[in-house]
Parts: C-alpha cells; sequence; structure tokens
C-alpha cells in the first residue's frame, strides 16, 4: 500500500523555488541539482584546462551517442540506435526527409491537426524543397489511422497533443501505417520522460523529441532522433554535415555516411549543453518509468477531481480515460490567459495555449500530491474572486 501522499524519492533532486509549484515541466523542466557544479567543472576543468584534448580527453566527441543512450533507455530503443543533436526541428526535418527516400512513389505525409506547428511547418518547408508533387495531408487526430492508404509515404504523428494531452496508441497507428506500406515516424516530445515507451515493441522506423521538457536538460538542449537498426544502416541523413560521415578526420573530399543513427549528426555537438543534460539524465538511473506513470496518471486524476468540484468556470479539453491522455490536463477558459498571469503571479506555474487552454503539466519527478491539492487552493481563489481581471494579467507577452 502506497501513502496518501505519494512522492517518488526524486524531488531533492531538483532545484525548485520556494514557494512555487512547477506544473509547466512538459514545456521546461527544472534545474536538477548538481548542474551548476558540473557545468562549472566541464567549463573551468574540461574547457578551461584541458582545451582541445577535451574532444578526446573528456569525450566529447562521444557524447551524442552516450547521452544518445541513456535517453534510449527511457523510450525502449536499444545501445547505439540513438543519438543527439540540433533542436527537434531539424530532427523532424532528418527524419522525414529520410522516409520520404524509403518511399520513392508516394508523394503523401500524413500528420493530424493536433500536431506541434513547428513539425506541420518542418514538412511543409521540405515538400517546397522537393517539389515534384509531395503533399502534406492533415486529418483530425482520430482519424489518422483510417486515413493511412497506399499514397501515404510517411505517417510523422506526435503522440502527446501539446494542447490536450491526448495520445494516440502507438502500437496500433504503427500498424495501420505499416498495414498500408507507410513508413512510421512518432514525436515524442511530449512522451520522453512523461510515459513508458518501446520503440522496438511499436516497431516503427523513426522517432525524434526533444529533451528539455521532461527531460529536464536546460532551456535550448538538444534533441534525439532514433532509427530502428535495420533503417539505420540505409537511411539517407538528408543533412550531410562532417560529423554523419563514416570518417569525420579523414577529411575526405566526397561525403559517405556513419553506418548507423551516427549519419544522423550533423556539425559539432553543443557540448555544453549535452553535459548539461547528461547530468539531468543521471536522476533517472533508479526510477521506473512504470512507477512515473503511475504516479502521473494519479496526480492527473487528483487535477481534474479538484478543478472539476472547485473551478466550475473551467471546462475539461484533455481526455478524460487516462489511458488516452499524457502527462499534462488542460482546460478551457475564456479568459484563460490573463487568470494564468493570476496563477504565475501566486507561485502556480503553468501556461497558455491559444485560443484558450490553460496547461498544467505533471511530472511525478518532483510533484505530488500536496503540490496538486495546494494549486488548486490557489486556481480556486483565482477564478472564484476574479483575481485574473486586471489589465496586468491581460497584457499578452512574447512567450506565453
Ligand atoms: C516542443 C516541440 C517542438 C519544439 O521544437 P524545437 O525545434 O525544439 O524548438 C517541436 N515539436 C513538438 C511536437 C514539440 O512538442
Amino acid at each position: 500500500m502506497k501513502d496518501a501522499v505519494y512522492t517518488l524519492p526524486v524531488k531533492e533532486k531538483f532545484h525548485l523555488p520556494e514557494g512555487m509549484i512547477y506544473l509547466d515541466g512538459n514545456s521546461l523542466g527544472p534545474l536538477p541539482k548538481g548542474t551548476n557544479e558540473r557545468l562549472a567543472a566541464m567549463v573551468s576543468e574540461e574547457w578551461g584546462s584541458h582545451l582541445i584534448t577535451g574532444w578526446n580527453r573528456d569525450g566529447w566527441m562521444a557524447q551524442p551517442e552516450r547521452v544518445g543512450n541513456m535517453v534510449g533507455r527511457l523510450i525502449g530503443a536499444p545501445e547505439g540506435s540513438v543519438t543527439m543533436g540540433d533542436t527537434l526541428s531539424v530532427k523532424v526535418y532528418q527524419a522525414l526527409s529520410a522516409a520520404l527516400k524509403m518511399r520513392p512513389n508516394r508523394r503523401v505525409i500524413l500528420s493530424d491537426s493536433g500536431n506541434f506547428p513547428s513539425d506541420l511547418y518542418m514538412a511543409q518547408g521540405l515538400i517546397q524543397q522537393l517539389g515534384q508533387g509531395y503533399e502534406l495531408r492533415v486529418v483530425a487526430p482520430e482519424d489518422v489511422a483510417m486515413s493511412m492508404d497506399d499514397t501515404v509515404a510517411v505517417a510523422m504523428i506526435t503522440q502527446v497533443d501539446y494542447r490536450t494531452g491526448r495520445m494516440h496508441d502507438m502500437n496500433a497507428i504503427t500498424k495501420a501505417a505499416h498495414d498500408a506500406g507507410a513508413v512510421m515516424l512518432w514525436d515524442l516530445a511530449h512522451s520522453a520522460g512523461a510515459v513508458p515507451v518501446d520503440l522496438v515493441g511499436s516497431n516503427c522506423e523513426f522517432a525524434v523529441g526533444c529533451t528539455y521538457k521532461y527531460l529536464n536538460g536546460g532551456p535550448g538542449a538538444p534533441a534525439f532522433i532514433y532509427a530502428s537498426t535495420d533503417v539505420a544502416k540505409t537511411m539517407d541523413a538528408a543533412l550531410a554535415g562532417w560529423l554523419g560521415h563514416d570518417a569525420p578526420f579523414a577529411f575526405e573530399p566526397d561525403y559517405r555516411p556513419a553506418p548507423g543513427i551516427g549519419r544522423m549528426r550533423v556539425g559539432t555537438p553543443p557540448v555544453m549543453q549535452m553535459t548539461a543534460l547528461e547530468h539531468a539524465l543521471s536522476v533517472w538511473d533508479n526510477v521506473d518509468m512504470t512507477d512515473i506513470r503511475a504516479a502521473s496518471i494519479r496526480l492527473c486524476d487528483l487535477f481534474i477531481k479538484e478543478v472539476e468540484a472547485r473551478c466550475p468556470d473551467l471546462t475539461l479539453v484533455s481526455p478524460r480515460n487516462a489511458n488516452e491522455r499524457g502527462s499534462q490536463v488542460s482546460f478551457a477558459f475564456g479568459n484563460g490567459y490573463a487568470a494564468m498571469q493570476a496563477l504565475i503571479a501566486r507561485g502556480v506555474v503553468g501556461d497558455f495555449r491559444a485560443p484558450n487552454i490553460m496547461r498544467f503539466g505533471f511530472t511525478p519527478l518532483y510533484i505530488d500530491d500536496d503540490d496538486v491539492v495546494a494549486a488548486v487552493d490557489v486556481l480556486e481563489d483565482v477564478l472564484k474572486n476574479r483575481r485574473w481581471d486586471t489589465p496586468e494579467y491581460k497584457r499578452k507577452a512574447r512567450v506565453t
């Protein structure tokens, strides 16, 4: 039996500002303790004293593979099948481009209207670059499986919807894609570190994701990219950078791809960011994703129950059924932007997504039942007493 207040034993590993309840780890994870020290050592000892020798001596050049394996353990990817670098948008472009090359006689990229705009924009940009009649087909999330047909080259789907938290069934959709002869590309931006993922079990060809959300790698942390072992041997990397070359330091005039996922590397890795991320990933050493999932469901269910009982102005827009939901809960409210600013001013940090969604991420590494109830206390006060109804909270900032 678990205690009524159940906390995973890692909350003390994070720096959480006094008096703040942080429900935005789905957007930017908090600072893991020890990051300052690790980065300071990297800068002064590795960069400062070792200089160029750091690439070998401190393992900087191998870091994308090393960190890729740490991420891989959280998403069901085998050793050597994940590498790190660039941003998620760039990795979407590479994976999508590689996937299209695998189906040269097909012209459709299938995605859904719940996808994050950058994924759709990257597809639109790639299509423009390619010409040749390529097309992006965007359907409603519930229509994805039934929209697979023999024109679809690649299904590019984000598992968890950034606005509503609605979660796709990875195995079922991958199977539908394969039954139609399409290549499957998953975006795990809101899945990695949030829900258990079994990439090998899903049988998908490609997956991508970012590490500054649930993986706490810090603002600008590098993205990850996965390809199944077979696909990685023959895929086209799209961006033929020198560090994706089979022998970068042979400085050959012609590009020759590295044998596996390594070819998805492009240029010099961001060593400082990668060092912060590598430290952040150590938090997961003794954490089981099934424990995270169970705790996340409990926190989300509790939040929904408390909000619905105490805040009648809000309408749940996330799936009520936990099996269809990631690790966030969203409510619609006409004055959601101002209400979120009022909440943040009182130390409860979520975020707002146009047009009217108040979004709350639940991250059991450092959020517990008490935090959930305390957050709803503040939310109830903000709504009941219209504390959002002031010009100060209605002025839109650049980042919402
Ligand atoms: C957060 C997110 C992004 C952001 O891409 P960056 O290139 O890292 O800025 C892209 N796609 C999805 C699905 C996301 O959730």
